[in-house]
């Protein structure tokens, strides 16, 4: 797979793909560095991770763009992440793309002005609770100073204004975006509004985007059970939402990876415990469901979400049975996010297909060993760009939500709080695991493994189906979902029943193709019959 590299490239990219021989104790895998220039990443910017995935849902700021236009209009809705109003009087701007639009001249003279001009104006159309700049390549390259025009203007308007330093270019991906983010969300926004919320078990969900509704599934099976969402980080979520949402007792986190460090954060400054959960596939959200159930450790939840689960698998069971019949056996690969590569495994799983190779675009170590190689991990010059806030307990806020002993009693039941066991555990012995993965290793391994489907994201998409292989787009989902909880997971079944099960992916011929079909007649028209 690597042989038509130059040595050095083999070298790096060595380190970064390997054989998961001994799943309960993962090997060391290269991941978060650079990409080597030339070799086609899936990877995005520090921009998109920032503005794209973590801030961009929150659906009632006005989000601004300082940037040629290029750069909002790629994070324009791609990331599909859904909204709709949560109380009345709120303003949807998703819809919306604002870019400042710098042409040439404000890159020779500077665009502070361009930016001023622009949060006036988006402010005088909407008048918003909040506007939120962000910073592309050029405007770091020309040094714009955005924060101070963001507290002039927060001055001035009387309203909360703040910008993002997420120029593309920073970190190695869109993981330093994310970093940028939480950063700024938790300075910005969260601890804004104690008011007081009557619940009695109240959560937030950090780093559920609600891409295709994953969000609204989950909402809707807390519901039945009778757990109260304060936020959701930040898929169909409002400003005043995340501005209270340090009220909750509890954190629970989809995807570690962007948005751990808003977990820790909040843990250290309120008191708020958070552990990892994952609502996708059954086993996980059962999993999930019960811990959350265990943690507030009432009889009444626990029962209910016992109740609930039942409920649900039976209309799941049928369809799950019924698929089977034809996914059992078939092969699969995931090269998505930072932590879609490890959840979508098991829905894989429930339909006893292989998942037999994985890997994320811009996860760290700990995504995949877990977060026990946390103090291990070399902190190298591309991480330290990335600012690190100092947190400290509120003196007035802060507030432990379990007494002492009754966390440690929690742990001593073999709950784990603050922690991530990584991807690499849960594989199978032998599977390979592949950080970063390039087009050229995406067609080797294609052509070596001939999977029966792919589940990647937009970039990688026509590369594999021109390969003649299905390509679930797990990124934004194309036009599909929720695959979240059980009404998502019984959606996911039937579509990659239907993508395994039809025969037109064997009637693509790749133009690469064609050369070869015209000198083996027969052999083209065999594979396309086949
Ligand atoms: S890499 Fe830079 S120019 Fe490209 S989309 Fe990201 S911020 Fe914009």
């Amino acid at each position: 797979m690597l042989e038509i590299y130059p040595k050095k490239t083999q070298r790096k990219r060595g380190k970064q793909l390997l054989v998961n021989e001994t799943p309960a104790t993962p090997a060391e895998i290269g991941a978060n560095s650079r990409t080597v220039p030339g070799i086609v990443t899936q990877r995005g910017c520090s921009y998109a991770g920032c503005k794209g995935v973590v801030i961009g849902p929150i659906y009632d700021i006005l989000h601004i763009t300082h940037g040629p236009i290029g750069c909002g209009f790629y994070s324009w809705l791609s990331r599909r992440n859904k909204t709709r109003i949560r109380k009345p009087g709120e303003t949807d701007y998703l819809q919306y793309s604002m870019s400042t639009d710098m042409q040439e001249n404000h890159i020779v003279f500077g665009g502070e002005k361009l930016l001023k001009q622009a949060i006036q104006e988006a402010y005088d159309e909407f008048k918003p609770k909040a506007i939120s700049v962000y910073a592309t390549c050029p405007v770091g390259l020309i040094g714009d100073d955005i924060h101070t025009v963001c507290r002039q203007m927060k001055e001035e308007l009387g309203i909360n204004v703040f910008g993002f330093s997420c120029e593309g270019y920073k970190g190695v991906s869109q993981s330093a975006g994310h970093h940028i983010a939480n950063n700024g969300v938790f300075k910005h926004m969260i601890g804004l509004d104690d008011t007081p919320i009557e619940a009695k078990y109240k959560i937030n969900i950090l780093g559920e985007y609600n891409i295709g509704g994953d969000a609204w599934e989950i909402e809707r099976i807390f519901a039945l059970c009778g757990i109260d969402i304060i936020g959701t980080l930040s898929g169909g979520v409002s400003y005043d939402d995340i501005c209270n949402c340090h009220m909750a007792d509890l954190n629970v986190v989809m995807c570690h990876r962007s948005i751990n460090y808003m977990a820790e954060m909040m843990e250290t400054k309120f008191g708020i415990p958070w552990f990892k959960v994952n609502f996708i596939g059954l086993e996980g959200t059962k999993k999930s469901l019960r811990k959350i159930a265990q943690y507030f450790g009432d009889k009444e939840l626990i029962d209910r979400v016992e109740e609930v689960i039942a409920a649900e698998m039976m209309e799941v069971r049928p369809v799950l049975d019924d698929v089977r019949k034809r996914t059992t056996g078939k092969k699969a690969a995931l090269f998505v996010g930072g932590s879609r590569a490890h959840h979508y495994q098991d829905l894989f799983e429930d339909m006893h297909m292989k998942v037999f190779a994985a890997g994320y675009e811009f996860a760290h170590r700990d995504d995949y060993e877990g977060r026990d190689v946390l103090p291990n991990i070399k902190i190298d010059a591309d991480t330290r760009n990335i600012e690190e806030i100092h947190v400290e307990a509120d003196p007035e806020r802060y507030n432990l939500r379990q007494t002492q002993d009754r966390k440690k009693s929690l742990e001593e039941s073999g709950f784990n709080f603050s922690d991530y066991e990584g991807m690499m555990r849960q594989m199978k012995k032998d599977t390979l695991v592949i950080d970063d993965i390039s087009h050229h290793e995406l067609e080797q391994l294609i052509e070596m493994y001939h999977p029966d489907v792919i589940g990647s994201g937009i970039k990688d998409k026509y590369v594999i189906e021109k390969m003649g292989v299905p390509c679930k787009q797990l990124h934004s989902y194309d036009y599909g979902g929720p695959y979240a909880g059980f009404k998502g997971a019984i959606n996911f079944y039937k579509e990659i029943d239907r993508m395994t099960s039809t025969k037109v992916w064997q009637l693509a011929r790749a133009p690469w193709h064609v050369a070869d079909d015209a000198a083996a007649p027969e052999a083209a028209t065999a594979s396309a019959t086949a």
